[in-house]
């Protein structure tokens, strides 16, 4: 008997052809544009600006994954294939690194893409709302100095606790602990 996904994929297999495996990367980067410093996907996307590419066996994923997996090979469980450049729809390998749900949440609130107090929904994706920009007093961390973000990172490093760092620099533990953990705080 078959289930409703079988079914599913027989169907979109029917409509899209089998992609033989070989083709695949190919095609893959065929639908990339290229000519800008980010290398944009121009195939489908989804209404979070991912892009999204079909894989064998009539499949899709999210375009930035696959094309991580296609340089380096699978991708752990439970880890997400983050943007250095923060632009959903590009896939340039040199632009996409490795983190997990908890690295996203720093990285997104370093670069401002979520609104304090929103919680994100894990490696999913941020909603619409959620990538709207947090300009000045809106974003927790912009209460602090550059140099302080520094010294925060350094001493939660050397294994400072949250709570003393937040009393002493007057914001929350959660934002010590996003700041300790963002990447590309600017
Ligand atoms: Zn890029």
């Amino acid at each position: 008997m078959k289930t409703q996904a079988a079914i599913r994929q027989a169907r979109y297999r029917l409509r899209k052809g089998v992609i033989p495996r070989k083709e695949w990367p190919l095609r893959f980067w065929g639908r990339v544009d290229k000519s800008g410093e980010c290398w944009i996907w121009t195939g489908p996307c989804q209404g979070k600006g991912y892009g999204q590419a079909p894989v064998p066996g009539g499949r899709s994923k999210r375009a930035h994954r696959v094309a991580w997996e296609l340089v380096h090979g699978p991708i752990p469980d439970g880890i997400s294939v983050l943007h250095h450049c923060d632009n959903p729809p590009c896939v340039r390998p040199k632009h996409l690194f490795l983190g997990t749900a908890a690295d996203n949440n720093a990285d997104m609130m370093a670069k401002g893409r979520q609104r304090p107090g929103i919680t994100h929904a894990g490696n999913r994706g941020w909603s619409t709302r959620n990538r709207q920009r947090v300009i000045g007093a809106g974003n927790p961390a912009a209460k602090l100095a550059p140099e302080q973000v520094e010294t925060i990172r350094a001493r939660r490093l050397s294994g400072e606790p949250l709570s003393r760092l937040a009393v002493e620099f007057g914001v929350s533990e959660t934002t010590i602990s996003r700041i300790a953990l963002g990447r590309s705080w600017r």
